[in-house]
């Protein structure tokens, strides 16, 4: 058969470049020894989940602690599946987690040099290697239609075979030249077919940058590598531009795993060298007795957006995921506490090699620890941010006062005294928690253990006695003056040695006026939370608790 004539007609000039000249146009990248250039390669769908910001931290890890370069490229092989805005959605989300590209699909760079980076636009690039492997008799056009190839795997699976188009079922291989050119002239649809050359009782020792050392069954399945609309397949696809984008590292889901015998044929078959590939496990969680893995449709926390709404601190995210990739993070941050992150030694070969489990307690550990060694200001601007995007009208209104704000970070965060609090655990619970600080948001629960009478002259003689201008000495010597007065013991001591002899302690008064001024009975230092607030305040809530229920 005349393969050159037959490349030629399956795929026509247009105007294609000959393969080597890609070599030329495409030159190894120059770096220095050891840099790993690595690249996240999503589909345009726009959901873009944890599983891939934890690979993308992977590859950012990789090419930066290298001195390497972390690239995006668009895998838009299949139209159907694309969703206006979805780049720059992925950019956003991973930008807000601090994860950043050096070059790639919508990145203004200079280093742009290996684009085009949307798979669409190298349609050219992928029919010229087509074209030379048609030529080589390495690639074949297969007519058949969908319902001979279900024909076919009906028959496989009901005889228990490997499903799939290879060996006797190959059908469209043994084609005659004259079939291929009546079925071209009756402008039967084709696809082109890798011609495979594997056996699959031959096996190969594989080195997985993550797995170790694998074993590799041969391919011998003639995958389609071009499809009838003339876009490639993930798989031709991929080989071609991790070659000519110089990628270095391969970095992907471990459900990847089973096509790995195809693509090693298709870089041998392509006369590239492959990449290294790393395949990472899969995220999962506790689910009642079991683990599992972490899913689109059953668990919300797979979504980014979820943490963004919830108000997780960006960096511990990522800090947590950093503890799932190379386990011995954490220990790291133990012993270098103020170091930043970034400093830490990343390793490829010391990620998991089976499930990574995912648990959200850890999580929220790991981001109120966080917070509590940032400034206020710091924290005023993260919580700002947050209610800028998801906060209520009311949010967005108390965080105009950034003064009074920072003021009540101060007291939550305990940044005055010797021991920082961890109350802040993320946006969205800490904002709730500021919410007795302001009026329109104050719901008080006057859940006091004491009769209506008790509490009602606790909150009555106190207000008598109240002086903003007291410090903390005074006005507690004022909450224990109310105590003696209504038959509470003033010190502690005292109730622990006779409980029976007073009607509580100076404890329980102080709750009554907490619960009467916060509206619940935690909270962080009254007399501090008084000053805050505000003479007209304070006075105004100890009378609401008195009314209550009246109105
Ligand atoms: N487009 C593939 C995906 O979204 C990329 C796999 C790879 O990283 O090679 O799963």
């Amino acid at each position: 058969m005349d393969l050159n004539k037959l490349a030629d007609a399956l795929i026509p000039d247009e105007g294609l470049l000959p393969p080597e000249e890609y070599e030329i146009i495409f030159p190894p990248r120059e770096m220095k020894k050891g840099a790993e250039v690595t690249r996240l390669a999503p589909s345009p769908t726009g959901f873009i989940h944890l599983g891939n910001l934890y690979s993308a931290l992977a590859d950012e890890r990789a090419a930066h602690t290298t001195g390497g370069v972390f690239y995006l490229r668009i895998e838009d092989t299949d139209e159907k599946r694309k969703v206006e805005g979805a780049v720059e959605s992925v950019i956003r989300s991973l930008k807000y987690f601090g994860i950043n590209f050096d070059e790639g699909a919508e990145i203004d760079s200079p280093l742009n040099v290996y684009g085009p980076y949307y798979q669409r636009q190298r349609a050219k690039i992928y029919r010229s290697f087509v074209k030379k492997l048609i030529k080589e008799g390495r690639a074949y056009p297969c007519f058949c239609t969908e319902e001979e190839l279900e024909k076919i795997r009906a028959e496989q699976t009901e005889k228990k075979l490997v499903t799939g188009y290879y060996g006797a079922y190959a059908k469209c291989r043994g084609l005659s030249e004259e079939q291929i050119y009546k079925n071209l002239a009756e402008k039967k649809p084709y696809v082109i077919r890798l011609k495979s050359m594997g056996d699959v009782n031959v096996k190969h020792p594989f080195h997985d940058a993550i797995k170790g050392e694998i074993t590799v069954t041969e391919n011998d399945q003639d995958v389609v590598i071009l499809k009838s609309d003339g876009i490639p397949t993930y798989h031709f696809a991929h080989a071609i531009d991790d070659h000519f984008m110089r990628t270095t590292l391969v970095i992907r889901g471990e459900e990847w795993l089973s096509s790995l015998p195809i693509h090693i044929e298709l870089f041998s078959v392509l006369g590239f060298k492959p990449p290294r590939y790393a395949h990472t496990c899969s995220l999962m969680k506790v689910d009642g007795e079991t683990k599992r893995k972490l899913s689109k449709r059953k668990d919300p926390e797979l979504s980014l957006d979820y943490y963004r709404k919830a108000g997780y601190y960006p960096e511990a995210v990522i800090r947590y995921l950093m503890t799932l990739l190379n386990s011995d993070f954490e220990e790291w941050t133990l012993k270098f506490p103020q170091a930043d992150w970034h400093d830490f030694k990343f390793r490829i070969e010391k990620m998991g090699k089976s499930g990574a489990l995912f648990d959200l307690d850890k999580l929220s550990d790991v981001s109120k620890t966080l917070i509590s060694t940032k400034s206020p200001e710091d924290i005023y601007d993260f919580l700002k941010g947050w209610t800028d995007e998801f906060g209520n009208e009311k949010d967005r209104a108390h965080f105009e006062e950034r003064e009074y704000i920072i003021k009540i970070l101060n007291l939550i965060m305990g940044t005055g005294g010797k021991k920082r609090r961890k109350d802040i655990e993320r946006a969205e619970q800490g904002v709730r928690l500021m919410d007795y600080f302001f009026d329109d948001s104050f719901a008080p629960r006057y859940e006091f253990r004491f009769d209506r009478e008790t509490v009602d002259a606790v909150l009555e003689r106190f207000e008598r006695l109240y002086d903003p201008a007291d410090d903390n000495g005074a006005w507690f010597s004022k909450v224990k003056s109310v105590a003696a007065e209504l038959g509470f013991a003033a010190e502690m001591a005292d109730f622990k040695l006779r409980p029976e002899a007073y009607r509580g302690s100076v404890a329980d008064v102080a709750e009554i006026l907490r619960i009467a001024v916060t509206g619940s009975a935690n909270s962080p230092d009254l007399c501090t939370i008084m000053s805050i607030l505000g003479k007209e305040r304070c006075v105004a809530r100890l009378r609401a608790a008195r009314m209550r229920g009246k109105e």
